[in-house]
């Protein structure tokens, strides 16, 4: 199945409801321009982001890839299958699209892989999948019968945080396993002293006429492997990161940002948030 390689995060969307029309029509406005993957969690806000959601996507709910997450102490027999129920229900579906364990807890991958399962025959996912897993939790969970048929693996990544190159992206994409990244925006620089000054990353954001953070958007997605999920909140920053579909960097560019921000030379555990 074709996405785009660029979503819609959803993360603290719908906490205050002074927001709420803005964050609908930005969502609603990320969907007309393409941003069609829509990533949400049973966490955010304990369901309000999924009932935000639910309401954004009224009436154009087919036009629409839903993810959403499931908390690691409900991933098990008995308990999952009323976070499915719960999620649906908020946002006003009667499938998900893809479903997330949001990260490893106490209970085995083996189960929660079956209990994943045992949703997809339900009708109530489609595919399912995991987040924050490094290399040897997926190599764990994909050496289980149900576990081999894992879709997708949620990390962070972005400019300043490359470590998933040494051994997560290639073992992934060696086993079509797509990688999504969340925090693509190092959420506005925030997560990385220096990103957003930094003068290479301007003078090839100047070059294209565009921001900085549309420079690390189009970088995130740069392999055509990797699906990205900035979140916005307001119809400006929709449009810019929409624009990020059609900012090509080339390969001098690309070769600076890689001297400014090299990946690592050896593995190093998951970065996490
Ligand atoms: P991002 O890297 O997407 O950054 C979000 C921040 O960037 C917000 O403050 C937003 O502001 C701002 N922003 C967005 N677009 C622009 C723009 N064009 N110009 C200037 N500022 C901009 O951070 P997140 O941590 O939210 O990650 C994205 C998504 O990934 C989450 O929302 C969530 O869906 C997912 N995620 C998953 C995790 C997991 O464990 N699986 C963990 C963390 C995130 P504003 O809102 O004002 O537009």
């Amino acid at each position: 199945m074709e996405l785009p390689a660029i979503g819609q995060g959803t993360w603290r969307i719908g906490d205050d409801p002074s927001r709420r029309k803005q964050e609908i029509a930005a969502i609603r406005l990320g969907i007309e321009l393409g941003m069609t993957v829509i990533d949400t969690a049973e966490m955010y806000g304990e369901g309000l982001s999924e009932s935000l959601i639910g309401e954004a996507v009224a009436g154009v709910r087919d036009k629409t890839f839903l993810v959403s997450k499931v908390y690691p102490h409900n991933a098990g027999r008995g308990r999952i299958t009323r976070s499915c129920e719960h999620s649906l229900r908020r946002l006003g579906t009667d499938r998900l699209d893809l479903y997330l364990l949001h990260w490893r807890g106490s209970i085995p991958l083996s189960e929660t892989a079956e209990e994943m399962e045992r949703l997809v025959e339900a009708g109530k996912i489609l595919r399912w999948g995991v987040s924050n897993l490094d290399t040897a939790d997926m190599k764990e969970l994909t050496g289980t019968a149900a576990g081999s048929r894992c879709a997708v693996n949620q990390v962070l990544y972005h400019l300043g945080s490359r470590g998933i190159e040494v051994d997560l992206l290639p073992w992934q994409l060696e086993r079509g396993i797509p990688v999504m990244a969340y925090s693509p925006l190092a959420q506005a620089g925030a997560l990385r002293k220096g990103l957003l000054t930094d003068g290479t990353v301007r003078e090839v954001a100047q070059k294209h006429g565009v921001q900085p953070l549309q420079v690390l958007l189009a970088w995130s997605v740069r392999s055509g492997s990797v699906l990205a999920l900035p979140k916005a909140s307001t119809a400006e920053h929709v449009k810019q990161n929409a624009a990020a579909f059609e900012l090509e960097l080339t390969e001098a560019d690309l070769k600076a940002l890689d001297a400014a921000f090299p990946r690592p030379a050896r593995k190093v555990p998951l970065d996490i948030i």
